[in-house]
């Protein structure tokens, strides 16, 4: 039989009241933000690290994968762009010359709009666009309660180096990656069944220059998984939402780390770590059970209520638009979901996870929030409208 203890019951403060709680701050936790803050709205964005960007920064995956559909057409834009031209802003990368000018599409169609960047450039240039536009950041502040009545969510509970206190809230946006309040929210949720690889990316310094050693490549969903490829990954799966599941997870990554270090210095390749992942790296954990579920064959497919455009990262052609339902639930009102967590099927899981994908709903999230609160009924044309406004692209005739 488990143990169990009662917490007792306690007062906490309301320290802070927004418009819009944005709950992560990862790359969809910041395009939320930053739609919202400049919509007017006053933005509280909790993050439990101490740096923005989430797997994006923290987690070392620096890989801005691409806007562009692989045959020359760009297809997510507006915040999606400028997250990824200020990842480079101050250096560390660069935009690929075909796109920093105006170029035909067949002359685009080898070369993809995507870049690498320095992670912790990029953490700085994301929270310093934020505080221009006036978020409010709230840094080790993890959410961890809510309180809701009426199907709406009216405080959420933080705890950070304060104590515990409350933040009213007129909505929330779930960029927790994980889907971690839509869960504490009672509304509908979906797991990942086949579990994350391990994964051990992580930067080297070596010759003077920095060298990324992406140790977990990448995963296959099992829709495409064959007989060859079964022997490509590894046994080992992590749900990614059991905290000493976690833990193990980060303790096999830094073994595996050093592992590789020490075959580099073995053949005699000074590869030193210059630093290492603080976050977890799990690529697909548990989501939103949505209004809608987008599926991997829906490419090309219309949606009316779309609220942005994404490509898929591992092929040239496909592209998707993203409907307001993979974005909301029906039993809490006033709650969105953005980033990796949005409702998709396993098989779209792979290609909605990544970061341009995060930022289009991250920025789709954060206007949504600036128009209304009840997005069972918002007001969707002015939703869209506003969107086409910051220059998002909502169908595949707008690019074609
Ligand atoms: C090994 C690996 C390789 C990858 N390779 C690529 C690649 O090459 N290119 C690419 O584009 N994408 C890649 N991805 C995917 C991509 O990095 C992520 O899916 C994307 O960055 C997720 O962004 P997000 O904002 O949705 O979530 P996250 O980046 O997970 O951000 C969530 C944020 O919320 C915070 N948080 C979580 N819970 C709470 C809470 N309760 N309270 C407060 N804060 C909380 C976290 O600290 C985090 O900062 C890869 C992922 C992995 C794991």
């Amino acid at each position: 039989m488990e143990n169990f203890i009662v917490e007792p019951q306690k007062q906490i403060p309301v320290a802070d009241t927004c418009d819009v709680l944005v709950a992560g701050g990862g790359v969809a936790g910041v395009a939320a933000a930053l739609a919202a803050a400049r919509r007017g709205k006053r933005v509280v964005l909790c993050e439990q690290q101490y740096i923005v960007g989430g797997l994006a920064t923290a987690g070392l995956i620096a890989i801005y994968l691409p806007l562009c559909d692989g045959r020359g057409r760009q297809v997510s834009f507006s915040v999606a762009e400028e997250l990824l031209r200020l990842s480079v802003c101050e250096g560390g990368g660069e935009v690929p010359a075909l796109w920093q000018e105006p170029h035909t599409p067949e002359e685009r169609a080898h070369c993809r709009f995507k870049l690498e960047y320095n992670p912790q450039l990029a953490a700085i240039a994301w929270e310093q666009a934020m505080t221009a536009a006036g978020v409010r950041i709230l840094y080790g502040t993890s959410v961890c309660a809510i309180d809701q009545a009426d199907g709406m969510i009216r405080h959420v509970i933080v705890e950070n180096k304060s104590g515990r206190s409350a933040i009213a809230v007129k909505s929330v946006i779930d960029a927790t990656g994980d889907a971690d309040v839509t869960a504490l929210s009672g509304e509908e949720t979906a797991r990942f069944g086949q579990g994350n690889v391990l994964a051990a990316w992580y930067y080297s310094f070596t010759g003077g220059k920095p060298r990324m050693h992406m140790l977990g490549f990448s995963d296959i969903p099992d829709k495409y998984k064959t007989k060859e490829t079964e022997n490509l990954l590894s046994p080992r799966r992590f749900g990614g939402l059991d905290a000493e599941e976690r833990s193990e997870m980060v303790l096999a990554s830094h073994k595996t780390l050093l592992e590789d270090y020490r075959r580099f210095r073995e053949k005699g390749d000074e590869a030193l770590p210059m630093t290492i992942a603080t976050i977890p790296q799990v690529r697909m954990t548990r989501r939103l059970a949505g209004d809608y579920t987008l599926d991997d064959t829906e490419s090309f497919t219309r949606f009316e209520d779309s609220v942005g455009l994404i490509s898929d990262w591992r092929k040239p052609g496909p592209v998707y638009e993203v409907p307001f339902g993979t974005l909301h639930g029906s039993r809490v009102k006033n709650l969105l979901t953005a980033g990796r967590c949005i409702s998709v099927t396993d098989a779209m899981w792979d290609i909605s996870r990544v970061i341009p994908c995060c930022a289009v709903t991250g920025e789709a999230a954060g206007v949504a929030a600036s128009v209304g609160s009840d997005f069972t009924q918002i007001n969707l044309a002015a939703v869209q409208d506003a969107l086409r406004q910051n220059g998002v692209a909502l169908h595949t005739d707008e690019i074609f």
